[in-house]
Formats: C-alpha cells, structure tokens, sequence
C-alpha cells in the first residue's frame, strides 16, 4: 500500500484480522481492511464479499471461500473457526473478511470467541454495515430528524432459517419509527403481517435495496400492504436490504446515485417546507 501519513498496525504472523468489507463497493473498505488485505497471508472470506474487494489482495495471498448462503454448499461455523485457528498456529497472517461489518449479523463474535478459546491473538476491524451504508447507496438515511430518532436492526431470520421469535413484535411496531431489516425477503410477507397486526399502517412506506452499493443495485420503493406482490412482481432477489419507515420517502431527495444517471431530485421529498420553518422558529 502507498505509504500513508499515518502508522497502521502491523499484521503479525499468527494472528487472525475480523475484518468487514462493507457493503460491496470496494471503496468503501476502511484504511485497516486495505492494510490487510495488502498484508495477508491467507484470506477467507464470504459469499458477500465481491470481486473487486478480493482483487485488492497481495500477490501470493491464498484465497479461501468460506460462503454461506442458502441453498449453496456452505462451511459449517465451527470448521470456519477452527480453520481460523489452525492456520494462525501454522503462523500465518489470517485475514477474515465478511460483507459489512462482522459484528452486525455477522457471526463476528462467535469467531472471535473461539479465537479467544483457541489462544489466538486477534484484532477487530469495524466495517461499513450493509444496513447502514448499502441503503445511503439508494439514497435513503436510516435517520431524519424529520422522521425519526429511533431506528432498528433485525434479522428477518435467526439460526433456524425462521423469522425470530423472541422479538416483541408490538414493542417494535410501536416504538421504532424506522425498522432496518437484513435477511428478510424469504419471511417478508410474515414479517409485514407482524408489523401491521401491531399497528403499522398498510400504507407505510417499505424500500427494498438488493446488491447495494455494487454495479448491480436494484431499489424497489413498496409500502406494506403490498410489498409481497411487488417483490414477486419485480423479481428483486437477495441479497437485500428491507427498510420500513417514512425515511424511505427521502429518496425522491437523494438518489444520488440516480441523479448521476440524470434523475432530477426534490429538495423537499418529506412535503414540510412550510412546517419545517415552524420548527426551526419553536
Ligand atoms: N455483516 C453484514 C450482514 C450479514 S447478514 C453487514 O453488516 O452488512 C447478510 C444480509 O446482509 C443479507 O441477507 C442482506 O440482507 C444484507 N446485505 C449484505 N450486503 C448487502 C448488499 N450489498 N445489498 C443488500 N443487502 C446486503
């Protein structure tokens, strides 16, 4: 890597680096994850992780895919962690890399819990969170001050492959204004019947946000009354994003991506000009 203003740890043989890459496009890797993607010896990364990502490793990396994806041959948990470990004994330089952040729907804690019980030295590398920075990708913030101060994270499906359930489905309808929610197209139309039982309206604005932040985005803009059909409809496919909440209305103000394609954005997507004066004033 050109030499930086700036001293980055080394990455020392022997230890294992829980990286996140961020939601896809490579520019969005943080200095750290480039650093040791430049210094690995061994990488073993996910189904999420994309090409451009992995071309950023050091000539003489060796490459390990360790992907889980539904209906794909996937490695086990515990062989991932167990490799992790054998390869550091055998003194190498373990980079582990995972789409977004390894501790946001990652299974980051669990691997690195097995490093501690292996006796391996380790660092944490805090990545882009898909939820977070795939969606600002598609123009939408998770928070607006004129929407909301609160916002959530869930998973559409636990260990099991089935929609969660220790969640306290009416505690979230009513309290989160804006529901962030990583795996969930398979159970979306379960999730989207939980949400309106407890009081969120059919019409709710829902964004779906497929491959974000890579060549092949796609955003579909729904409410939740419908977004089952629309999703159908649209042939939309995982991996994707679903956001719930009115922030989703901001992205006729923020596509940015968009505007690059020549889409015209409004500079009041929420209709509040007027109001929002008010609330300056108050
Ligand atoms: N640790 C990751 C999440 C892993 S769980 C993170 O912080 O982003 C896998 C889920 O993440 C996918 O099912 C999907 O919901 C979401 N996801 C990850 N990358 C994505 C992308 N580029 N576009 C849309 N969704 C993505």
């Amino acid at each position: 890597m050109d030499k930086l203003p700036l001293d980055l740890p080394e990455f020392q043989a022997g230890w294992v680096w829980l990286v996140g890459g961020g939601p896809g496009d490579a520019g969005l890797l943080t200095l750290y994850a480039l650093h040791a993607l430049r210094s690995a010896d061994v990488l073993i990364y996910d189904a999420l992780v994309g090409d451009d990502v992995l071309k950023l490793a050091r000539e003489g990396c060796v490459l390990e895919y360790a992907g889980k994806r539904g209906g794909k041959p996937s490695s086990k948990q515990a062989d991932i962690s167990q490799r992790l470990i054998q390869l550091a004994r055998e003194g190498k330089r373990v980079l582990r890399l995972k789409g977004g952040d390894p501790f946001v729907f990652g299974r980051g804690g669990e691997e690195a819990l097995a490093l501690v019980a292996g006796n391996i030295p380790f660092r944490v590398v805090p990545g882009i969170s898909s939820g977070i920075g795939g969606l600002a990708y598609a123009g939408i913030p998770v928070t607006h001050r004129d929407c909301n101060s609160a916002v959530t994270f869930l998973t559409g499906h636990n260990a099991s492959g089935i929609v969660p359930d220790n969640i306290n489905w009416a505690g979230l309808a009513q309290g989160s204004p804006v529901i962030v929610i990583y795996m969930a197209i398979k159970h979306l139309g379960d999730i989207a019947q939980k949400l309106m039982i407890n009081g969120r309206s059919a019409d709710e604005p829902v964004g779906i946000v497929s491959r974000a932040s890579t060549p092949a985005q796609q955003v579909l803009e729904t409410t939740l009354g419908t977004c089952v059909e629309d999703v159908a409809r649209s042939g939309i496919e995982p991996p994707a994003l679903v956001v719930v909440g009115e922030v989703v209305r901001l992205r006729s103000g923020l596509d940015w991506m968009g505007a690059i394609d020549g889409r015209v954005l409004t500079s009041d997507p929420l209709n509040i000009k007027d109001q929002s004066d008010k609330v300056v004033s108050a």
